[in-house]
Parts: structure tokens; C-alpha cells; sequence
């Protein structure tokens, strides 16, 4: 078999069959294939899609390309959530302590900011001393012990994803419904989870912009998940502004606290209802509710009794992190050397605000990389005073900017203001979740 064929047949638009496809894969795992090849047929397989069949065949070799984690010995229905990305999506490191205090097992593999959007290991890096990369039985022994895992992937687990993606994020070959697919649910179906919820975002600050194509992405992994016999169920939710208030990753870990803590204040209401439907689910496919209204209303009492925040401190007590960071979170976060508040130019009632601006504007300041190889500033980011439907007087304060390096600010700040739009009318609310695909 040759590469060359493979690449000729997916050009032309046919499908590629199951011997074709593990032949890829294993080339793409032994380094055979030259990425120059690679990226021909990622394009290919981009332009002109794959069919179900395909993507099916295409997930299960990139599973068995690693080695998958036994959970057997983990009593229970295994539950995990993914975001596909979005700006103040601290969202798992709320949930997996709450759904953990529900008694429901939760294995989560997390990733890192990616662009303009955060990622949750980035996030509980800037508690000191937390690792996010765990063995496999380190990740078993601690699912034994304290029942929830927040973790990287460990390096065994679907390599040829690693690889993929890689080539992908530098060949304009991300934004695929078969690729995405594959690639989130080869590592989530590896690392041995038996239900998944999944929160696909749509809108400015998502990857996928358009609701449609949001929903076709959804539909498509509930259908793989499904066939792999796993529990499946995806939200499509709103990614136009950001969630909650912070948007950076010491920012994130404060206000989760606070979230945990059992608090709510004004601006973060849509994290906090998002959280609980999204919580709801996970106990409803867990066997722990009859139905996700319900397991809304207990994940939303656990959250107001503050044991969630006890979840926590064992999650990063297990994995080395320094615990009084719950007690005492502006001490033992990593602060930053600058403040600046960004005031109105005019008095009027906020319009819109541009999930995708206000994630660059916190890159900018440090909180996300701009290559491959930049180092983040945990401190960096954003802590919101306005959100959508706010009125605001000339001057009075929109936003805190939290940096060390006063080199991009202007750059920030003028990314921030043109993403906002300042009017005379308050909006009408948009939908939190826009659909539910089972
Ligand atoms: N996240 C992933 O893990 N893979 C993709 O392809 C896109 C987002």
C-alpha cells in the first residue's frame, strides 16, 4: 500500500476503507510517513469530509494507536465533560469537584489554551505545585482514592492524535467536523470514561462560529460516542461573550473558588447556570438523577453547601498543589505587577461583547501563547465589571487588566474596545444552551 494512493483517493473524493485507514494511522505512529504527506491527506480528508463509516474507522485506529486506561476497578458509571473551547470556560474546574461530590466517578482529561481560548491545565498550573501530568496509575490510584481526576493526557494515550493535531493547527486543517470528532473523542474513549457530556460551543469566541455547524459537529460525536458504546449527550451553548467574569488563568482558579465556595454574584450567573445544566446531565447519565432537571437542582445544591470546595482541596492536595490556595487565593496566586481599569468612553448600555476579542485581548496581556513555545503568565487577564445588558456611565470602569509586561497593552486594549459595542438599548437575552442532541 502507498500513501500516494490513499492521498489520490481522497482527493478524488471517495472513501477510504478500514485497511487504508490503519495503515495511515500506524504509518502517522511509527514516524513512517513524512509530514509533508500527512498534511496532504489532512487537507484532502479536510476539503472534501468523510463519511460516518470513515470517521468511525478513523477514531477506533486512532484510539487503538496507544495504550486506553483500565477505570474497571473504579466502581460506578465513569462521567466526563468537554468543552470545545471558549473564553471564561473554567467550567471543569467547578464541575468535576461537584459531580465528584455527588458520588459520581469522573476521570477528566483536560487540555491547554489553544489560540484565543483557555485551557483548564494552564489554569490549575498556576496553583503552586500542582502536576497535570499524571502516570496512568497515578490516575487510577488517585480515581480510587478520591474518586476525580483533573489531568493532562498521559503520553501513551492516543498518540497518533498528538501527531495529528500538531500538523493540523499549522495547515488550516483544524476546523473539520471527521477530524475534530476523532480527535476529542479518540483521547476522551481512551482514557476509559463511560459517559461523556460534551458542550460544543457556537458563536464569536467557539471554533465553530455558526450554530449550524456547531449542531453537525454535536450531532456527529453523540453518533461515534454512541456506536463506541459509550453514553452520549451534547450541548450546543452560546460562545458570543465571554462566561463569568475572569477570563486568565490565576483569575479562573480565584473565582472558581469563590463558585465553590458556594457564592453567586451578578456576573457570574451564566457560568453558574451553565455549570448546573451542564452538572445536571453529567448525574442523569451517571445514574445519579432521573432525569437532568433534577440533577441540576443537586448539583446546584451541592454548589451552594460549599462541599464542592472540600472536593477541591483533595484534588489538589492528591496532586500536589498547595491547598491553602482555598483558603487564601490572592496570597497564593501568582499576582500580577500591573492594574489597569478600562474605562467607558460614553455613558450607554453594552451592546455586545466579542468572546473571540476579549480572549485576545487576555492573550495579549500574557494569559495565552502567541507560538508554540510561549511561556504563559498565569497572572495575566481580564476580570470583567460589565457584561451584555449593562449600563455604564462615561468613565465609570468596564474592566480590570491584570499584566507584568506592559508591551502589548495598548494592543489589548484596543482589541477589548473594538470587540465592545456600546448602545442606547439593552439587548434581548440570547439562549444559554441553544440545543440538546441525545
Ligand atoms: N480539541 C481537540 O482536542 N481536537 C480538535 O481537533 C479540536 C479541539
Amino acid at each position: 500500500m502507498r500513501v500516494y494512493d490513499l492521498i489520490a483517493k481522497k482527493r478524488d473524493g471517495k472513501s477510504l476503507n478500514l485497511e487504508e485507514i490503519h495503515f495511515f494511522i500506524q504509518q502517522v505512529i511509527s514516524g513512517e510517513i513524512p509530514d509533508y504527506q500527512t498534511s496532504a491527506l489532512l487537507m484532502a480528508i479536510f476539503l472534501n469530509g468523510m463519511s460516518p463509516q470513515e470517521t468511525t474507522l478513523l477514531l477506533k485506529e486512532m484510539i487503538g494507536s496507544g495504550a486506553t486506561l483500565d477505570l474497571s476497578s473504579i466502581l460506578g458509571v465513569k462521567v466526563d465533560k468537554h468543552s470545545t473551547g471558549g473564553v471564561g470556560d473554567g467550567i471543569s474546574l467547578v464541575l468535576a469537584p461537584l459531580v465528584a461530590a455527588c458520588g459520581i466517578p469522573v476521570p477528566m482529561m483536560s487540555g491547554r489554551g489553544l489560540g484565543h481560548t483557555g485551557g483548564t491545565l494552564d489554569k490549575l498550573e498556576s496553583i503552586p505545585g500542582f502536576r497535570t501530568s499524571l502516570s496512568s496509575s497515578e490516575f487510577i490510584s488517585q480515581m480510587s482514592k478520591i474518586g476525580v481526576v483533573l489531568a493532562g493526557q498521559t503520553e501513551s494515550l492516543a498518540p497518533a492524535d498528538d501527531k495529528l493535531y500538531a500538523l493540523r493547527d499549522v495547515t488550516a486543517t483544524v476546523e473539520s467536523i471527521p477530524l475534530i470528532s476523532a480527535s476529542i473523542l479518540s483521547k476522551k474513549i481512551a482514557e476509559g470514561c463511560d459517559a461523556l457530556v460534551l458542550d460544543v460551543k457556537a458563536g464569536l469566541g467557539a471554533f465553530t462560529q455558526e450554530k449550524k455547524e456547531a449542531i453537525k459537529l454535536a450531532s456527529t460525536m453523540v453518533g461515534l460516542g454512541k456506536r463506541c458504546r459509550k453514553k452520549m449527550v451534547a450541548l450546543v451553548t452560546n460562545m458570543d461573550s465571554p462566561l463569568g467574569a475572569a477570563i486568565g488563568n490565576a483569575l479562573e482558579i480565584e473565582q472558581a473558588i469563590e463558585i465553590l465556595r458556594g457564592k453567586e454574584w451578578k456576573n457570574v450567573m451564566d457560568f453558574i447556570e451553565l455549570t448546573d445544566i451542564l452538572g445536571g446531565w453529567m448525574l442523569f447519565l451517571g445514574g445519579h438523577a432521573r432525569n437532568s432537571i433534577e440533577g441540576k437542582d443537586k448539583i446546584s445544591e451541592m454548589r451552594k453547601s460549599g462541599k464542592g470546595l472540600e472536593k477541591f482541596k483533595e484534588i489538589i492536595s492528591s496532586q500536589g498543589g498547595n491547598v491553602s490556595v482555598c483558603d487564601r487565593p490572592k496570597e497564593v496566586l501568582p499576582k500580577a505587577k500591573f492594574m489597569k481599569e478600562i474605562p467607558s468612553p460614553w455613558k450607554g448600555t453594552i451592546s455586545s461583547m466579542n468572546a473571540r476579542s476579549v480572549g485576545v485581548a487576555s492573550l495579549l496581556l500574557g494569559a495565552g501563547r502567541q507560538t508554540l513555545t510561549s511561556v504563559i503568565d498565569p497572572s495575566a487577564g481580564i476580570l470583567l465589571h460589565k457584561k451584555v445588558g449593562d449600563s455604564l456611565e462615561r468613565g465609570e470602569s468596564i474592566a480590570q487588566f491584570y499584566y507584568s509586561n506592559e508591551e502589548n497593552l495598548d494592543a489589548a486594549e484596543k482589541t477589548f474596545m473594538a470587540g465592545l459595542n456600546i448602545g442606547r438599548t439593552r439587548p434581548k437575552p440570547k439562549p444559554l444552551v441553544y440545543s440538546v442532541i441525545k
